[in-house]
């Protein structure tokens, strides 16, 4: 039996333009933007998949035409080169399909990147546009692992949202700021060990949070990382080489790599 896997929405790679309804900041460092517009419908959101994610058009900043970007007779997407968006992935946070409204996190980390210089000005009425893709869906699973940087807070907060009450397992997040903690509704049998560390944090600090090969014996564990590309490796590796955890019990990405745009990494590598 296939029991996890990244798995594509049906309605993978479909196109969709919005516009901002609300925007906030939950926490100093983090800008929640509800997304809306008659073409979110039928919007394939699985509230029960882990991190489910999106692609992010992020249009060039000060552009606000709700008809952006066009779409040709071919189906491609035109735009003149002064309006080119910036692709970036992103967590969907929530989606509610009675009020067709979609919620996305952005980390503040910075005007360099685009999504996060975007997100920090958003207000009523501006454009953004997505494609939609996955997320992953491991099926029975005795324990969870989150382990996740502040990028990963919107995935793990709503997988943790989404479980069934009786999973079991731990999450661990580290922030830069402890002010950016967010309490997080998670089932009775899953901990939550946050880190406030101003510095990178390294895999042997991580690991001291973790109680991994004692308490993973015979159980069907399954780990999910969401983090930067350094730390991610280096908890691939240990699942591989340590844990002796096959493929199909990982879900270890590289959500972002320091001194790189997205675009220009790959994902899991
Ligand atoms: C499946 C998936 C889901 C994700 N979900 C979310 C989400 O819900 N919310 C969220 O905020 N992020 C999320 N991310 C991470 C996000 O895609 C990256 O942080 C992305 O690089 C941000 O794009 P940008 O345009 O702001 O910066 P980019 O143009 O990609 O990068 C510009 C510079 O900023 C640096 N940088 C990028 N991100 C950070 C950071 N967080 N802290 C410090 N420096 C950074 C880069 O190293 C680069 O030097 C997700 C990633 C994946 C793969």
């Amino acid at each position: 039996m296939k029991r996890s896997g990244i798995t594509h929405n049906p309605g993978f790679g479909t196109f969709r333009r919005l516009q901002v309804l609300r925007a906030w900041s939950v926490t100093p460092h983090m800008r929640r933007v509800i997304l809306t517009g008659p073409e979110l419908a039928g919007f394939s959101f699985y509230r029960h998949g882990l991190g489910p994610y999106v692609k992010l058009l992020v249009p060039p900043i000060n552009l606000k035409d709700a008809s952006w970007p066009r779409i040709g007779a071919n189906g491609a997407i035109e735009c003149p080169s002064d309006q080119r968006p910036s692709v970036r992935t992103y967590t969907v946070r929530d989606f509610d399909d009675a009020l067709q409204e979609l919620t996305v996190d952005f980390v503040l980390h910075g005007d360099e990147g685009p999504a996060s210089r975007w997100a920090a000005r958003a207000e009523p009425g501006d454009s953004i546009a997505l494609l939609e893709r996955g997320f992953s869906q491991p099926y029975g699973v005795d324990r969870y692992v989150f382990i996740g940087d502040h990028t990963a807070l919107p995935a793990i907060a709503q997988s943790l949202e989404n479980l069934p009450s009786d999973s079991r397992g731990q999450a661990v997040i580290w922030l830069k700021d402890a002010a950016d903690k967010q309490p997080l509704r998670a089932p009775g049998g899953l901990s939550v060990n946050w880190l406030i560390r101003k510095q990178p944090v390294e895999l042997s600090s991580l690991l001291r949070e973790l109680d991994l090969p004692a308490s993973a014996a015979g159980e069907y564990l399954f780990i999910w990382v969401g983090a930067e590309a350094r730390l991610a490796r280096a908890l691939r590796a240990y699942a591989k080489d340590e844990l002796r955890l096959p493929r199909e019990q990982c879900s270890i990405l590289n959500y972002w790599r320091h001194g790189f745009a997205e675009g220009s990494f790959e994902r899991s590598g």
